[in-house]
């Protein structure tokens, strides 16, 4: 029974490493055919962005992006955006 187990546990194991490996082979898939919406915007989402107070470089989409005196700027947390503010009063 366990040697069953261990067989569907490697034949998984094998499925998974084959699919990355033809999705490397194939690279970016042409447009139309990828599951994102809006593939532009998914590519600003991983734009990296540094933060102004402790110049960290972190991906937009997990930035915390505040709009002070009309600029726009991206933290990497509460702490560095509430530091910025204090440090920039407007
Ligand atoms: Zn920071």
């Amino acid at each position: 029974m366990y040697r069953l187990i261990l067989v569907i546990l490697l034949l998984t194991i094998l499925y998974y490493l084959l699919r990355q490996m033809f999705r490397g082979f194939r690279g970016p898939l042409p447009d139309g055919q990828s599951n994102s919406p809006v593939q532009g915007s998914e590519d600003d989402q991983d734009q990296m962005v540094e933060d102004p107070v402790c110049h960290i470089f972190v991906p937009r989409r997990i930035a915390l992006i505040e709009s002070i005196g009309g600029r726009e700027y991206c933290f990497c947390g509460k702490e560095c955006a509430g530091r910025f503010r204090n440090e920039h009063p407007v």
